[in-house]
């Protein structure tokens, strides 16, 4: 039997987006992060993110997704 080395459990990486973030598009808090092939950093809301997401990636952006956490904070009770 071979030990082999399994990959990192996709666990939700650690929030590194907070309050001070902002949605360039509406100024909402952002949860989703784009950086851009050239290095430009955009932020944008649970909706703005959902509306440019296709766009984004299509312009060769990485995303920083932390959307789950409102959909954690509905699940949670959160508000009502
Ligand atoms: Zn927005």
């Amino acid at each position: 039997m071979e030990t082999t080395t399994r990959p990192v459990p996709s666990i939700a990486p650690a929030p590194s987006l907070n309050l001070a973030d902002r949605c360039d598009s509406c100024g909402a808090q952002a949860f989703l992060r784009a950086t851009m092939p050239s290095g430009t950093e955009l932020l944008f809301c649970g909706h703005h993110g959902n509306a440019h997401r296709a766009s984004l990636l299509g312009a060769g952006a990485s995303l920083h997704d932390e959307t789950d956490r409102l959909t954690i904070a509905r699940e949670s009770g959160f508000g009502g």
